[in-house]
């Protein structure tokens, strides 16, 4: 795992409390050849923070072995890593209909 300034993601309750949350939402994933948000490698490989891997509420970007590994499947479609990239790794769309997550009110 590689060390990257910039804070650090929820921990203890504030974690768990996150991922309690995510857990009730439903989600119609898309296959990875229509995968909403895509990122390229070779920009990720040496980007000096990682900062998606901070603002992601989803957890989809992690850092193994200083590798940036992606996943758009648990995407809540918040738009934080398109802004939190500066580096132009981040091509981002919505999901096309009716895929992606699914929101209950109520
Ligand atoms: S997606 Fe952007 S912020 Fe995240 S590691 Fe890649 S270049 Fe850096
Ligand atoms: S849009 Fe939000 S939930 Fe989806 S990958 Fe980006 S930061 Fe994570």
């Amino acid at each position: 795992m590689s060390e990257v300034p910039g804070g650090d993601a929820p921990k203890g309750a504030a974690s768990v409390e996150i991922k309690r949350r995510l857990a009730t939402l439903r989600y119609v994933t898309d296959g990875p050849e229509h995968a909403h948000i895509t990122v390229r490698p070779e920009i990720c490989a040496r980007c000096p923070h990682s900062f998606c891997t901070f603002v992601c509420p989803a957890q989809c970007y992690t850092r193994l072995d200083g590798k940036l590994l992606f996943r758009y499947e648990d995407c809540v479609e918040c738009g934080a890593c398109a802004i939190a990239c500066d580096q132009g790794s981040v091509s981002w769309s919505f999901p096309r209909g009716p895929y992606g997550v699914r929101y209950a009110f109520g």
